[in-house]
This record gives C-alpha cells, sequence and structure tokens, in this order.
C-alpha cells in the first residue's frame, strides 16, 4: 500500500448511512449519505432490512471513493460506528437474516423484560451489564427472534445462525465472514459482563441464547484487525477493518474526552450524555445506565455513565409540527432572544413519561406558569431551556454517582448549531460549553480507532490535538438567579407527575 492518505468511516444510523473520507487532520474529505426504510409492522414495533443497509453501505461507499477519486490504496484502515442494539440474526451459510432486524426503539420485548423481572433476575442484570431491564438491549430482541421464528432455535443449537448489531452485520459482509464485534456494542446487549468483557453463561442462561451465536469480542480500536475488506466487495481492494464503536460511544471518542470526568452531549432528537468514568465501573444509583466507552488495542477498557433525554430537539420539531408555532428550527434563536426570559414560564415535555433521573411512566408533559403576560416567545424560550434543564438533571446525577465535578462540557449534534441554546446551557450548568469545528464527531471517532490501529495516528496525544475549538460559552448568570431558576424547573417537573393512571 502506496502511502494512504485517508480513512474512511461507515456510520450506520437509526435513518441513514454515510460514509466519510477523514485526512490526517481529521477533516472530512468527501462524504455521502442514503436513507434506509423504517418498517412499523405494528404499534410498538419497529424494523429494519438489514440487507437494505447493507446496500446503502455499498452505495455511500461507492459515491464517496467516486467523488474524492481515490481507490482502496489511499486508505489506511477502515472504521464502523452505528446505531446501537439494533438486532439481526442471519443464517452463516445463506448470508440472509431470517427476520427483519429489530430497532432499538422497538418494545415488542416487553413481555420477555416483564418475565425476567418477576423471575427475580433484574438485580444480577444490573450488577453484571450496568444496565436495566429495558426492551432498549439487545438480548431481549435475540430471545424474541429464537422463540418467534419458525425453525430459528432449532437452526441456532445447530450452529447454523449467526447474531450481530449492525457493526457486526457489516463487518461480517466486507471482510467475507469474519464475525466480531467491539466492547461497546456488547455492552449493550445485556449479554455481556462489565468486568470480564467476555460473554456471562450465567446471563446466556438466563435469557436462554446459545453462545455459538455470538461474536467474538474484540477491542474498539484493533490492531489485530477484524479482518481485510474483500477486493470483490465495495472498496475492490484489500483495506484493514479494526475500528468499531457504538454511535454515542464514538462520537466520545471523536471529542476526545480521554480522560475521567471528561463529558460530551449529543443534542439531536433527542439528547444522549455520555461521562468518561476511566478504568472504573460505577454503578448508577441515580437511574443512569453503566456503559463500555471504548477500549484502544491491549489497554484496559474505559468505562462511562449515560444518561439519556427522549425529547430534546423533538421538542422544537413539536413546537413546529403540531403547534405551528414557529417555522423552522433555526428561528428559534431570534425568538428567544427577543424576551429577556421565560416570564416565569416552564416547559416540561415528559411526552412519554420522564426517564433519569426520575424515570416516571406516570408523567406527561406540562407549560406551567402562564399569566396573560406570556407570549409566543417565552414558551419558544422555555421549550430551548427544557432542553437545558433536562441536560442539567442528568449531569447532576453523573456528578453524584461517579464523585467527578465537570469542568466543561464539549457539545455537538444538529441543535448545537443554536448558539442562543449553548448560552443557556452554560448558563443553566454553571460551566463552560464547548463546540469543536468537526460536528462529525460519530464518524470522526470511529476514524480515529480505526487510525490509531494501524499507527496513522501515533497516539491519542495527536489526536487531542486535532481537536479545534469552535466556540466556547461561559455562563453568564450568577448563582443565585441559576438556583432560582432550577428550583422552579424542578416545582414544574412535579406537575407532570401522578397524570397516567398506572
Ligand atoms: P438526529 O441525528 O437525532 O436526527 P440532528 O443531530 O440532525 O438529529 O439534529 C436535528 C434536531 O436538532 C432536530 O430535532 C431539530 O429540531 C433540532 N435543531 C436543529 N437546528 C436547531 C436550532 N437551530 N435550534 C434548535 N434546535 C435545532
Amino acid at each position: 500500500m502506496a502511502n494512504p492518505t485517508y480513512v474512511g468511516a461507515i456510520d450506520s444510523g437509526t435513518t441513514s448511512t454515510r460514509f466519510i473520507l477523514f485526512d490526517h487532520s481529521g477533516s472530512v474529505v468527501a462524504y455521502d449519505q442514503r436513507e434506509h426504510e423504517q418498517i412499523f409492522p405494528r404499534s410498538g414495533w419497529v424494523e429494519h432490512d438489514a440487507l437494505e443497509i447493507w446496500e446503502r453501505t455499498r452505495q455511500v461507499i461507492g459515491a464517496t471513493m467516486a467523488a474524492a477519486g481515490v481507490t482502496a490504496s489511499d486508505l489506511a484502515a477502515i472504521g464502523v460506528t452505528n446505531q446501537r442494539e439494533t438486532t439481526v440474526i442471519w443464517n452463516r451459510r445463506t448470508g440472509k437474516p431470517i427476520h427483519n432486524a429489530i430497532v432499538w426503539q422497538d418494545t415488542r420485548t416487553a413481555d420477555i423484560c416483564k418475565e425476567l423481572e418477576t423471575r427475580g433476575h433484574a438485580e444480577a442484570i444490573f450488577q453484571k451489564t450496568g444496565l436495566p431491564l429495558a426492551t432498549y438491549f439487545a438480548g431481549p430482541k435475540i430471545r424474541w427472534i429464537l422463540d418467534n421464528v419458525d425453525g430459528a432455535r432449532a437452526q441456532a443449537e445447530a450452529g447454523d445462525l449467526l447474531f450481530g448489531t449492525i457493526d457486526t452485520w457489516l463487518i461480517w459482509r466486507l471482510t467475507g465472514g469474519r464475525h466480531v464485534t467491539d466492547v461497546t456494542n456488547a455492552s449493550r446487549t445485556m449479554l455481556m459482563n462489565l468486568a470480564t468483557l467476555d460473554w456471562d453463561d450465567e446471563l446466556l442462561a438466563i435469557l436462554d441464547i446459545p453462545r455459538d451465536l455470538l461474536p467474538e469480542i474484540r477491542p474498539s480500536s484493533d490492531p489485530n484487525f477484524y479482518g481485510l475488506t474483500l477486493k470483490e466487495g465495495p472498496f475492490a481492494g484489500q483495506i484493514p477493518v479494526c475500528g468499531d464503536l457504538g454511535d454515542q460511544q464514538a462520537a466520545t471518542v471523536g471529542q476526545t474526552c480521554f480522560a475521567p470526568g471528561e463529558a460530551k452531549n449529543t443534542y439531536g432528537t433527542g439528547a444522549f450524555l455520555i461521562l468518561n468514568t476511566g478504568t472504573e465501573i460505577v454503578h448508577s444509583r441515580n437511574g443512569l445506565l453503566t456503559t463500555v466507552c471504548y477500549q484502544f488495542g491491549d489497554e484496559p477498557a474505559v468505562y462511562a455513565l449515560e444518561g439519556s433525554i427522549a425529547m430534546a430537539g423533538a421538542t422544537i420539531q413539536w413546537l413546529r409540527d403540531n403547534l405551528g408555532l414557529i417555522q423552522n428550527a433555526a428561528e428559534t434563536e431570534a425568538i428567544a432572544q427577543s424576551v429577556d426570559d421565560a416570564g416565569g414560564c416552564y416547559f416540561v415535555p415528559a411526552f412519554s413519561g420522564l426517564f433519569a433521573p426520575y424515570w416516571r411512566s406516570d408523567a406527561r408533559g406540562v407549560i406551567v406558569g402562564l399569566t396573560r403576560y406570556i407570549n409566543r416567545a417565552h414558551i419558544v424560550r422555555a421549550a430551548l431551556e427544557s432542553i437545558c434543564y433536562q441536560s442539567r438533571e442528568v449531569l447532576d446525577a453523573m456528578n453524584a454517582d461517579s464523585g467527578v465535578q465537570l469542568a466543561s462540557l464539549k457539545v455537538d449534534g444538529g441543535a448545537t448549531a443554536n448558539d442562543f441554546l449553548m448560552q443557556l446551557q452554560a448558563d443553566i450548568l454553571g460551566t463552560k460549553v464547548i463546540r469543536p469545528k468537526v460536528a462529525e464527531t460519530t464518524s470522526l471517532g470511529a476514524a480515529y480507532a480505526a487510525g490509531l490501529a494501524v499507527g496513522f495516528w501515533p497516539d491519542q496525544e495527536s489526536l487531542r490535538a486535532n481537536w479545534q475549538v469552535d466556540r466556547t460559552w461561559l455562563p453568564r448568570i450568577d448563582e443565585t438567579a441559576r438556583a432560582q431558576g432550577f428550583a422552579g424547573w424542578k416545582k414544574a417537573v412535579t406537575r407532570t407527575f401522578d397524570w397516567m393512571d398506572e
């Protein structure tokens, strides 16, 4: 291979797949993106066609390589990042999935989770995996396919079937049959023991899943390579595939949050906060998940606490699509700044209950503090504030669990385009908020993992050197104002409780 100049990242998300080429400075050189179909067979069920995702992956690779005018020999390594938890089971001989992929959002495994709880397994699962019993994770989805697809269990026991999350599925296809996943994706299956970083026999027995079905668990950045791309594959040449991370962990790596206490928040439809807790496994007492953050080569795994917020940018979409209060998300910035504050109004978007740290499924959304003084701008501002207050609640929970006080928050995602939202976040947290120049942090993280494995980047320090600040926001309000505002938010949250009769 003659002086490869780029690293490629495949980012297979919930709604679309992209392929991005990065250069040595971590800048985007070329990219292409294609959507895939969202399949809703019943209420609460969400599926993807894994073969379509593979087809889109081939297309975006082809289009990006053509646009950049490069061939396989120009690429040093390939990294993969993916929507997490989404579950595929396929026949190892035919390569055909035996069922559509069951997506992380799918709730069909509620009964399986309830049964596990009734059988008293919740505590063992939490202690070993850091996860609550929830439909979100892959293990119960595997169990559902084995129990519900004709002949699946017999085929699995005969060793004919393979399980993978989307990373595993794509790497298997790209490399012509290497069946691997990384520690971060494995940590979302409910089958991996966080301490051993291996599949756990007790958990496999509890969920009745044969070990043969499961991929080998490898580091997120692997100098031994998961495999080489096939000459007859979409790259038309052999490139090491050696980076693999779940999407939120990839964003954390892309943000170079390599020290304990460093955190990032991604503001998209929802918001996802991840706090690096170092090599220590911290079990949350405040409703957060414990997960693997990354593992580079033969270094010890680094763990993280994770908190998710269901309604972040989605609250702004709701103002636009359901209320017609705004024309587009971008104008919230000017509208919110046309008033000095939210006029005592609070908006708690508990549209599907409250997640961390409350976990109240009986809660529903409220807009409180309404008087005749309140106008459209106050409500828009309260909606932006709700994104920041929810983030503060998750960060407070992280601080309580880890004992680490956050020095600064690195941000990414579509809604960080809103400068005023970022100022509000700094004010409400009382912490510095930093937005990097490269917004594609998820793909960048996968590229970093792959590039580290082949020495394209020598070490974590060289990645940190790539990371450049676009803009920083410092808190502008004093502690008294911050405490008053937060007390009002807490009071507003209590008004959402006990709305649904359970
Ligand atoms: P996802 O990856 O979840 O699809 P993105 O990172 O693309 O999300 O961000 C899109 C979300 O960000 C949408 O929910 C949108 O309402 C919100 N958003 C985009 N621009 C702004 C803005 N200027 N102000 C507030 N919210 C915004």
